[in-house]
């Protein structure tokens, strides 16, 4: 049975090219492999397939009766529907352990750096196979597009020497400017509903028992977004309605590096607590200075105010 090889819920550049390159690698240890994705490209990922010309992966939600490898998440609540009922054979990450567990022994590849594609170059490497230039390019974005062009404190020193050995295997001279294209087309939200901005970065949490979503939006300029915010507050609302004990919208300004948090809660002040200062305003909203990673800045002091 061909192994499914599948990123997180609304996926990210990170969790594309990551599945494509983990089932190419898998391929290429004598394993068959299928990448698959659990929604559509978002545009800038879509952009990042096009500029390397890789094929889009093909849509699949449901685990149920298949061997599996999960890339960029190990989180139930962001993983395929009955993921239960199939074999987890593989796990490569870069994020807090999830709670995904499995009855088989798993090869399981799960670093602190700031994106999956500096753990896949160092898999090829370890396996002694050659990455095919365009997945090499692919990764290098995806690097850069997680690390924010290494602007984010989950970037390490490792992530940057990532991108700069696939820069020269995908023959890229500027890599900082063809990532910047990549983060401006991530950040143009001129004409897209509040909706779809909501859902495209956008992560739930089991945090103590209680559900939490958290999503998040980046831009070159918070003005940009002066006129949608009221309706993303809106579209927080509805996700909360929808069972969720809390929900927050990061909308981060990748220039002045911080992030303006829109917080729906049953009880704001575990998210006062959380980041140490005061909602308010006529948006529910706290400004977090510097605060640009979900992962490193936002889940973690969540978790334990609501611990
Ligand atoms: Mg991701
Ligand atoms: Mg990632
Ligand atoms: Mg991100």
């Amino acid at each position: 049975m061909a192994i499914t090889v599948v990123g997180h819920k609304n996926p990210d550049a990170d969790s594309i090219t990551a599945a494509i390159a983990v089932a190419d690698l898998l391929s290429k240890r004598g394993m068959e492999a299928t990448p698959v994705i659990q929604g559509p490209a978002t545009p800038d990922a879509a952009f990042v397939l096009k500029t390397f010309g890789l094929a889009t992966p093909a849509i699949e939600t449901d685990a149920t009766g298949k061997d599996i490898a999960l890339v960029d998440h190990s989180d139930l609540a962001q993983s395929m529907d009955n993921l239960d009922k199939a074999k987890v054979l593989f796990v490569v990450d870069h994020h807090k352990l999830g709670d995904v567990t499995t009855p088989n022994p798993l090869e399981m590849w799960v670093w602190p750096v700031g994106c999956s594609g500096t753990v896949i170059k160092a898999m090829y490497e370890f396996y002694g196979i050659e990455i095919p230039k365009g997945i090499a390019g692919a990764l290098m974005l995806a690097i850069l597009n997680d690390t924010v062009l290494f602007k984010s404190p989950t970037c390490t020193d490792a992530d940057k020497k990532a991108v700069e050995g696939l820069a020269k295997l995908a023959g890229v001279a500027d890599f900082k400017a063809l990532g910047m294209d990549m983060l401006k087309i991530k950040g143009s939200v001129e004409g897209i509903p509040a909706v779809d901005l909501m859902n495209r970065d956008y992560k739930d949490f089991n945090m103590g028992g209680k559900k939490v979503g958290i999503g998040q939006v980046e831009v070159l300029d918070l003005g940009l977004l002066d006129k949608i915010k009221p309706a993303l507050v809106e579209e927080c609302k509805k996700l909360q309605k929808d069972g969720r004990h809390t929900v927050l919208l990061l909308l981060t300004d990748i220039m002045k590096e911080g992030s303006e948090i829109l917080v729906v809660s049953s009880d704001a002040s575990l998210v006062e607590k959380a980041f140490g200062g005061k909602v308010g305003g006529a948006l529910n909203s706290m400004w977090v200075e510097g605060c640009m990673s979900r992962k490193k800045q936002v889940v973690p002091p969540m978790e334990k105010a609501f611990a």
